[in-house]
């Protein structure tokens, strides 16, 4: 009897020396976090091939076809996954091969009537199977034309590839999702990611979170002016990022009076920086205190008065942590097209202010120098506002 499973396969992970089994391990463990919701599953890994098979009879995400698309969606969302395919899993001879082989193209043809031509490719991992890959080619093409005369090979551009894999069971299918490549989240510690409600700092998160960080974020909320609104906005963002980066803690800071504070006290030219470096301190802390070694930030070269080299190194000096900053060499459209990837995009451009516009002055220095930071700062008991701000944060489990 034929059963669906799906089969993933493993990319970097595999250029793992002797760490490769800690990576696996996690890469195996993030998968079965990620597909909690999809039934009793059994999840395990030979060579660079990962199996994921349901457990009880009759899961719905096996058999039809749009549920299986959603399985495998959030397989390949997985980190350390290169690609992943449905396929059909049988045991027996070359006479079952060749049934399972036209069974499936039969189902394929249902779903896609409009292929003409493919093309069969096999594996033999197997060795004692008694026909060797070319041959099973040969045969299962046969077979393939004579039950499907509308079908005709085509090896240049087929318009689909059936592959025959002959292992200790033996599988056939046809395609495969691409998946999110990077390493398995977990593998490289914790990083606390500044999550405003715009387009840049999700995909910076994503894009630590591909390199294998657990992501905890923190969201500065200026209520009322910022919105009840903008934080629903922010927490939906925190909740896009963490179908990638798996569990994460969303701190959101209650950034009200400090704004205030720095907007009477602080020259306008200079308020965006010092706001800036308050905000890295309060998540700074707030890290310290969640196990993160890092800080992160969409911030790319440029892109505003306050990403100026000058303004960066400026806001840098505050705090003593790495804070990464992923995009700083990206334009703004490869940010665009990585945030549609990752569905954030329509969220992240919903018109509600984020803390940032509300309070931005009309001519910000863009090249500040440190006296104009030590006057802007003169008057300002940073410390103690520091210390406000870090215990008048909310926490959400997302
Ligand atoms: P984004 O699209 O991510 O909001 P941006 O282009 O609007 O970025 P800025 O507003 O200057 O740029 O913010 C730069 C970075 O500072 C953001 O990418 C984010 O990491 C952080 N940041 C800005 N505002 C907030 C906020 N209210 N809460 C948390 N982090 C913030
Ligand atoms: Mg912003």
């Amino acid at each position: 009897m034929a059963t669906n499973v799906i089969l993933a396969r493993m990319g970097e992970v595999t250029l793992k020396g002797l760490n490769r089994g800690k990576f696996e391990i996690q890469l195996k463990s993030n998968l079965k976090y990620r597909l909690r919701d999809y039934g009793k599953l059994s999840i395990f890994q030979s060579q660079s091939r990962i199996w994921v098979e349901a457990k009880e009879e009759g899961n719905p995400y096996f058999e039809n076809d749009e549920s299986a698309k959603e399985l495998l969606n959030a397989v390949t969302q997985v980190f350390g996954i290169v690609s992943a395919s449905l396929a059909r899993k049988f045991d027996g001879d070359m006479d079952s091969v060749l049934q399972n082989a036209s069974e499936y193209v039969a189902g394929l043809l249902a779903e896609h009537p409009e292929y003409k031509t493919f093309k069969v490719e096999s594996k033999r991992g197997d060795k004692k199977f008694p026909l060797r890959s070319p041959e099973i080619c040969m045969e299962v093409g046969a077979r393939i034309l004579e039950d499907f005369p509308s079908l005709s090979v085509n090896v240049k551009q087929p318009d689909f590839i059936l592959q025959i894999e002959i292992r200790e069971h033996n599988y056939v299918y046809a395609g495969k999702v691409m998946g999110h490549r990077g390493l398995p989240v977990g593998t490289s510690g914790k990083g606390m990611l500044l999550l405003s409600g715009g387009i840049d700092s999700p995909v910076a998160g994503y894009m630590m979170a591909s390199r294998g960080m657990n992501i905890d974020a923190v969201y500065f909320h200026s209520f009322p002016y910022t919105s009840e609104q903008a934080k629903e906005k922010v927490i939906e963002l925190a909740r896009i990022v963490s179908r990638f980066s798996g569990r994460m803690k969303l701190h959101i800071v209650n950034f009200t009076q400090i704004q205030l504070d720095l907007y009477k006290n602080s020259p306008q030219d200079m308020l965006t920086i010092t706001m800036r470096r308050v905000m890295l301190q309060i998540a700074e802390q707030l890290a310290l205190k969640n196990d993160c070694k890092c800080l992160i930030t969409g911030e790319s070269l440029g892109q505003v008065a306050s990403q100026t080299l000058e303004a960066i190194g400026i806001t840098n000096e505050v705090v003593d942590m790495p804070i990464l900053r992923p995009l700083i060499g990206m334009d703004k459209e490869s940010t665009c097209d990585l945030s549609r990837k990752i569905g954030a995009f329509e969220t992240s451009i919903l018109p509600y202010e984020d803390c940032c516009t509300v309070f931005v002055a009309k001519h910000p220095k863009t090249h500040p120098k440190h006296e104009d930071i030590e006057k802007a700062e003169a008057n300002i008991d940073i410390e103690k506002m520091v210390a406000d701000g870090v215990n008048n944060t909310e926490v959400i489990v997302i």
